[in-house]
């Protein structure tokens, strides 16, 4: 007889550590994501672009359980978002686009009160969190308080933070916004260390076509909640017939500036002022 965790075990011997069929997302009568598909790969080092508002944010949410789908089908890491949360959440860790950290605690405790959140045990706790922040070169400084923190330190930690599992999948949602060439350029090569030494597979969204083009495998670009284009890098600028990824990008999503998208703060703001 074939059971369902049978099914669920062909599924993750696949090759494809991320499959979203179908997925559509709709806030009222807005689609913020609107019935795309694609796979990424075990060990891929994958790029999800797009302008302000298309849906990366509101994707990379649906992907890490934080919100749920209108409709669509998802597996990561061979387990299915609705059905299994806890496996799905054992299998990733996650860096914001909008930063997470308590910053009235120190680093140390930052890190401490996510490993007791993730069930790190006990025993292990003070050698990961150690070994983490020695990686991301803030050991010396962990009993700061983060609010003391620069930018980058702060990404830095966030970054240590999202490792503290040992996940098999890296979510990474703008991860080096605002920060400048020397720390984004510091913590892209720790990340593609960890991608190329643990074979994590690395979800990322970012602005930076120049990030993209140095280490993406493979791309695929959102822009009105579909996705307009996917492939290598190359695959991409021979499509569109020009010498690099920021021309692509204007070439399908256009030249018109688009607005921020709201985020949580004035979306709460706009839900009083409605009432
Ligand atoms: P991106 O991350 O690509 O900039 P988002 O996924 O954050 O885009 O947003 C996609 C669209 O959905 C935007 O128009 C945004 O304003 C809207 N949106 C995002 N979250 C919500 C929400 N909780 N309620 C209503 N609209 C939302
Ligand atoms: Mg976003």
């Amino acid at each position: 007889m074939v059971n369902k965790t049978m099914i669920k075990k062909s599924n993750m011997e696949n090759n494809n550590i991320i499959e979203i069929k179908n997925l559509t997302k709709e806030f009222k009568d807005l689609k913020a994501v609107d019935d795309i598909s694609f796979t990424v790969k075990r060990g891929e080092f994958f790029a999800f672009l797009g302008p302000n508002g298309a849906g990366k944010s509101t994707t990379i949410k649906i992907l890490t359980t934080l919100l749920k789908p209108t409709s669509g089908s998802i597996y990561i890491n061979g387990f299915n978002i609705l059905e299994e949360k806890n496996k799905v959440r054992e299998s990733f860790g996650i860096v914001f686009q909008d930063q997470s950290l308590d910053v009235e605690l120190t680093a140390y405790e930052n890190m401490h009160f996510h490993a007791v959140l993730y069930k790190v045990p006990k025993k292990e706790r003070r050698q990961k969190i150690k070994e983490l922040l020695e990686m991301v070169e803030l050991w010396d400084k962990r009993n700061k308080l983060v609010k003391k923190y620069s930018g980058g330190m702060k990404r830095r930690l966030e970054i240590a933070r999202g490792l503290l599992h040992h996940p098999k999948i890296l979510f990474l949602d703008e991860p080096t916004l605002g920060l400048d060439p020397q720390t984004r350029r510091h913590i892209w090569s720790y990340i593609s260390k960890l991608n190329k030494k643990e074979n994590i597979t690395i979800f990322f969204s970012t602005h930076y076509m120049d990030e993209v083009e140095k280490i993406a495998d493979r791309v695929a670009i959102i822009d009105n909640g579909k996705i307009v284009i996917q492939g290598t890098v190359k695959e991409i600028l021979e499509k569109k017939n020009t010498n690099n990824l920021e021309e692509a990008f204007i070439k399908l999503t256009g030249k018109n500036i688009r607005e921020e998208s709201a985020d949580n703060l004035d979306l709460i703001k706009q839900y009083i002022r409605k009432r």
